[in-house]
């Protein structure tokens, strides 16, 4: 590969860059941190020039800047998987690197060199660590044959190699905590923040693909819409914070009592709402019956006071009946109404 003639310096140059590189294009791979940093572990073990031998390892540093863990190594001899499985800033030498924020060198095992085990041989070290500003987000250790003295290029290229590792753990946290917050705003749209059901806009995205599916596959689909009764007398009589105890109440018995393919809504004030997939009009009353029996037995406690009573109305209507969702929800309104008119504490399927 090498040409005759061609300069060493250049030789080393290349290879240099093309390990880089190799590590640089590891902001770009999907995987986990830690497969991450052995790849480029890998990478940097491959560098013929280097005077290391073929095994290290590379640790991260915790928030507090207190302690460092192995999470990548190659080759380490088996003692050490315990011994370094943390470390302590300012102890042994890679712990000292973190703690002094610059790169040690060893040509021996020396005093600094706290963690031995019986068998050790004799080496030396590069304990390089890899910096964010003032923070030490990790080290990286490398074994030296016994007596190499530290080499100004090899020096220059770790920590090159440093700087892009810095660059390769900062990008990942960064995209990994943006796929948290994702995820988080994800629930968050879909959500009641009071009860924790789903909320309007998801209910009516699951009414909506509920409906498609029931009618592809020409299968039932029910919805009830309950509303709590004479519920601002609750907020008049006990206060609007007992009232939203009542309303987190509410939607803890219905999250029991509901199947995990039915999706329990709170559509806005008291008033909720179940899809219930596969359920005719007959078997949608009856859970609502069920449903409204366990609120009806319920008792939410406030101090000093016997705990507040509370009860539901309930309206029922199927997708057999409606012509489209506006329709079902249409026929769901009609049937609470009634049964609020008839005297609430009811079923009414339309
Ligand atoms: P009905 O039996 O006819 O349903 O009577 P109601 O009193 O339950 O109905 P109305 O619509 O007159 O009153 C609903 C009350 O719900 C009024 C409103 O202040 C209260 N409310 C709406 N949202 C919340 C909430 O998030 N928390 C609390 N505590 N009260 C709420
Ligand atoms: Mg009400
Ligand atoms: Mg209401």
């Amino acid at each position: 590969m090498v040409a005759v003639g061609v300069d060493a310096d250049l030789v080393r140059a290349l290879e240099n860059e093309r390990a880089l590189n190799a590590i640089l294009r590891s902001v770009v791979r999907e995987g986990e941190l830690e497969t991450l940093l052995e790849e480029c572990l890998d990478i940097l073990l491959s560098v013929s020039w280097l005077s290391i031998l073929p095994k290290g390892g590379i640790f991260l540093a915790d928030e507090g800047q207190r302690e460092l863990r192995l999470v990548a190594q190659r080759d380490l001899a088996p003692p050490l998987l315990t011994l370094c499985a943390r470390v302590p800033f300012g102890h042994c030498l890679c712990g000292r690197a973190a703690q002094e924020r610059r790169i040690q060198h060893a040509a021996c095992v020396d005093h600094r060199h706290e963690i031995r085990y019986p068998g050790i041989r004799p080496h030396g070290h590069y304990n390089v660590p890899i910096r964010d500003g003032d923070r030490v987000l990790g080290v990286i250790v490398l074994y030296l044959p016994d007596g190499h003295p530290s080499h100004p290029a090899e020096l220059a290229f770790l920590e090159s190699v440093a700087d892009i590792l810095s660059l390769v753990i900062r990008h990942r946290r960064a995209v990994d905590e943006l796929e948290r917050v994702c995820r988080e705003l994800a629930v968050l749209a879909c959500t009641d923040p009071l009860t924790g059901l789903y909320n309007r806009r998801h209910f009516f995205e699951r009414l909506q693909a509920a409906w498609a599916e029931a009618e592809r596959h020409d299968r039932p689909l029910a919805v009830a819409l309950f509303d709590l009764d004479h519920f601002k007398r609750i907020n008049d009589t006990w206060g609007h914070a007992a009232g939203d105890r009542v309303l987190e109440t509410v939607a803890r018995v219905v999250r029991r009592e509901s199947r995990h393919y039915d999706v329990a809504a709170r559509l806005g004030g008291e008033e909720f709402a179940l899809l219930l997939p596969g359920a005719g009009a007959r078997e949608a009353a009856a859970v609502c019956e069920r449903l409204r029996r366990r609120l009806a037995a319920t008792t939410v406690p406030v101090e000093g006071e016997d705990g507040i009573r509370f009860t539901a109305s309930f309206g029922v209507a199927c997708r057999r009946r409606a012509v489209d969702v506006h329709d079902l929800m249409r026929r769901c309104d009609r049937a609470l109404y009634r049964a609020k008119a008839e005297g609430r504490d009811r079923v009414a399927t339309a």
